[in-house]
């Protein structure tokens, strides 16, 4: 049994800068767990991907009403282990993962009213718990209330590489490796300077610099912070 009133289990949330390995570790801890994962990173980028396939000029994005953002219909529908992104009814796939969007979607999620539109969508699917959630404000602005935090934070380099890697360079070159830390920097910069729920650490989060851990090294840490402070039991399935 989990230390919550939760029906379905603690929140973990797990924020940092971009290419911390966020994403994958939440993926790989609900596994373990049994547990949803909800990646709110992709529901910036879906909304990003529907405003420039409708063709709306970045200019314009900070004066979408919620009236043209229910217009873009852009949903996260529940899945079984997480959440499928739809644009239109159609499942997004690879695409929020491409470099236009990269290019665009801190634009996006800097707008307040974007933000605000997409924080009920977020909390309704952590209602029920047995989640983990990972993003830049999850644990300070979407659950402050999760009963557990991490915070992970890497060398930009190694995140550059992290991403390069992922997208299929297997050994990609120093240039490289340079540029795309230059691209992770600036969105790191765009989305600590925001105004509206900057990235910065939860008070409470505990910081894990995943620099020098392997992805099971980083994967393990939280789930043992999960049944240490906690008491998760890493079978718990969702009922
Ligand atoms: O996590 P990911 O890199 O997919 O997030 C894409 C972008 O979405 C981030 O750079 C950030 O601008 C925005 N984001 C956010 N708040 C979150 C999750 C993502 O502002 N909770």
């Amino acid at each position: 049994m989990s230390h919550t009133t939760r029906p379905d289990g603690i929140i973990i949330a797990l924020d940092g800068p971009a290419g911390s390995g966020k994403s994958s570790t939440a993926r790989a801890v609900a596994a373990r767990l049994g547990y949803r994962h909800l990646d709110s990173g992709a529901f910036y980028r879906a909304i990003t991907l529907a405003a420039l396939r409708a063709g709306i000029h970045p200019d314009g994005w900070p004066r979408l009403t919620p009236d043209q953002l229910d217009r873009l219909d852009v949903h996260g529908r529940p899945a079984e282990r997480g959440y499928t992104m739809t644009i239109g009814g159609q499942d997004v796939g690879g695409e929020i993962r491409s470099y236009q969007v990269n290019a665009h979607v801190s634009r996006m999620a800097a707008i307040p009213a974007v933000r605000a539109w997409l924080m009920d969508a977020l909390r309704e699917a952590g209602a029920r718990g047995g989640l983990v959630a990972d993003g830049r404000d999850i644990g300070t602005v979407v659950f402050p209330d999760a009963e557990l935090k991490a915070y992970l934070i890497a060398d930009a380099e190694e995140r550059a590489r992290r991403r390069l890697r992922e997208q299929g360079v297997a050994d990609p070159p120093l240039e490289e490796v340079r540029a795309e830390a230059a691209l992770l920097q600036g969105r790191d910069a765009i989305d600590s300077g925001r105004e509206t729920a900057p990235l910065r650490q939860a008070d409470d989060a505990v910081v894990i610099d995943t620099t020098g851990l392997s992805f099971d090294q980083q994967v393990e840490r939280i789930v043992a912070l999960a049944r240490e402070r906690c008491g998760v039991d890493p079978h718990e399935q969702i009922p």
